[in-house]
């Protein structure tokens, strides 16, 4: 089900420089909730307070604040989509809300930085292109080298295949694309050989970066969720959880140490930079005096 809604503000910043992953001086998120479903979404989490997450509420205005926003910023920093939601859910197909707001980013030659694990996303390359004139990235999330369990752990977006599939096709045209690594889930996709199989089919679809974090959080609000949807598809899964992490917010996978080094060894054979590269602006050319 969908609703709208009024928003009052649409950018949120961030302070220059504290956002080491992405670069990120804005964030922005046009919706509320999210239709992926991913059984690990740390977006449930009580503290943020959305009652029905997978009941999509539109910010109907959000373009209108975008535009308003934009034109006052001085600061021309990345903005962020896709924190709190995937900006490329299915119910963007129709409303086009993300395209739009890129248009808007385009005209006033704002850096962008999308997260996604649908291949929706191609259907912005147009405008994505023209912003990489300024600055385009678009991270693919891969948790899973598996198909079927890619399926069962995030059962609305597009399966991995198709997501490396993307990575191939945004980086064929041009735009600069990588992959997120993350979460790896403890006694689920945390094999040696799944994070050796994510880089190989990284490079091999010309991924220009992996970002990688070998576990995951958990918050009140979403654990509850999380147990529930393993309790249904992998029963007894649940109980590791409980005996392991208890109230744990940060849970590193039991072979965190292990997984580091695989990935490691595998970015380096693969020559896979696991770190992205951040918009710098173009300073201006000092004027030399003694040639003015
Ligand atoms: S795509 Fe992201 S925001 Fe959406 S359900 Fe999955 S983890 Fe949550």
């Amino acid at each position: 089900m969908t609703s709208f809604i009024q928003a009052k503000t649409i950018l949120s910043s961030l302070k220059a420089g504290t956002d080491t992953w992405f670069g990120l001086r804005y964030n922005m998120n046009l919706y509320r909730g999210c239709q992926h479903g991913c059984i690990y979404c740390d977006s449930r989490s009580k503290c943020y307070g959305i009652k029905n997450f997978s009941e999509i509420e539109v910010k109907e205005n959000a373009l209108e604040l975008l535009e308003k926003e934009l034109r006052s910023k001085r600061d021309k920093g990345t903005i962020g989509f896709g924190s709190m939601n995937d900006p490329y859910m299915p119910v963007e197909k129709e409303l086009q809300l993300s395209r739009k707001a890129l248009e808007l980013i385009k005209k006033y030659r704002f850096p962008v930085h999308l997260i996604t694990k649908s291949t929706l996303v191609l259907r912005d390359m147009d405008i994505l292109k023209e912003i990489s004139t300024t600055y385009a990235a678009v991270s693919i999330t891969i948790t899973t080298a598996n198909d079927a369990l890619s399926k069962k752990i995030e059962p609305g977006a597009p399966c991995s295949s198709e997501r490396f599939e993307a990575v191939k096709t945004l980086n064929q045209n041009g735009i600069y694309c990588g992959i997120l690594l993350m979460p790896v889930l403890p006694y689920l996709t945390d094999q040696p050989e799944n994070i050796e199989e994510i880089v190989i089919r990284g490079k091999e679809a010309g991924a220009k970066y992996i970002l990688a974090a070998m576990g995951m959080t958990l918050r009140e609000g979403q654990r509850e969720y999380y147990y529930k949807q393993l309790d249904l598809r992998f029963p007894g899964l649940a109980e590791n959880y409980k005996v392991r992490y208890g109230h744990d917010y940060s849970c590193n996978a039991p072979n965190h140490s292990k997984l580091w080094q695989t990935f490691d060894s595998k970015c380096r054979e693969n020559a896979m930079p696991q770190h992205m590269e951040f918009y710098q602006p173009i300073k201006p050319t000092q004027l030399n005096l003694f040639n003015a």
